[in-house]
């Protein structure tokens, strides 16, 4: 089974995506590791995000073995992937790695913002995770707070609305949900309450 799930950040699609991979026994990629780790190689050579040469050169060269945890998960490496990821061929260079990942003979889910429209159009089931921007810039901030950043949750809020509108609006792979996802709204559930929704959801289309 080939699970594909999309959403903006904080949405929650992360942690669902964990939680069905173990509740189905599947391996699972977060393709955000992939675009954090080439903003954070572009930066530590540097370089300028923007710079589309540069970025392209780092995704060639990444290896998702050699990715470091504790580097991609701030909020700067955040804001720079957003930006590395909008150059196509950036895109094209991670493109198969997750197609690889995502063609595993006993099956595969994914996470990101376009593996239901451009990775994976032939999954066999496809979520698309939402929340209001008010609830993303909460659990944004406390996720930050909570790993000794020092950000305000007005900061938070307005990064997310860049990122957001980066996200939506670039013209190669978009975030967008595929026309047979199946949405899911997780602004007023908990962590409990949104794993669960989406176990019933994969139960009820495989
Ligand atoms: O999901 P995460 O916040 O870790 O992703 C970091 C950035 O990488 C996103 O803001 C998005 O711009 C980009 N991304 C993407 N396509 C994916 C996964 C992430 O463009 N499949």
């Amino acid at each position: 089974m080939l699970i594909a799930v999309d959403g903006p950040l904080a949405s929650g699609k992360g942690t669902i995506a964990r939680a069905l991979a173990a509740r189905f026994g599947l391996p699972h990629l977060d393709t955000g590791t992939l675009y954090r780790a080439v903003a954070v190689a572009v930066l530590e050579a540097g370089e300028d995000p923007v710079d589309a040469a540069a970025a392209e050169a780092a995704a060639l060269a990444l290896d998702p073995a050699k990715i470091e945890e504790a580097k991609i998960r701030t909020a700067g490496a955040g804001a720079a992937a957003s930006i590395v990821s909008a150059h196509p061929r950036v895109r094209a260079a991670l493109k198969s790695v997750q197609q690889t990942f995502a063609r595993q003979p006993g099956g595969a889910i994914l996470d990101g913002r376009d593996i239901g429209t451009v990775i994976a159009p032939d999954a066999d089931v496809k979520l698309f995770v939402t929340a209001s921007a008010d609830v993303r810039a909460s659990r944004r901030w406390s996720e930050l707070v909570g790993r000794g950043e020092t950000v305000s949750l007005d900061q938070v809020k307005s990064q997310l609305a860049e990122r957001d509108g980066r996200d939506a609006s670039r013209l190669d792979a978009p975030l967008m949900k595929a026309e047979d996802a199946f949405e899911l709204d997780t602004s007023d559930m908990d962590e409990g309450e949104a794993i669960r929704a989406a176990i019933a959801i994969v139960e009820a289309a495989r």
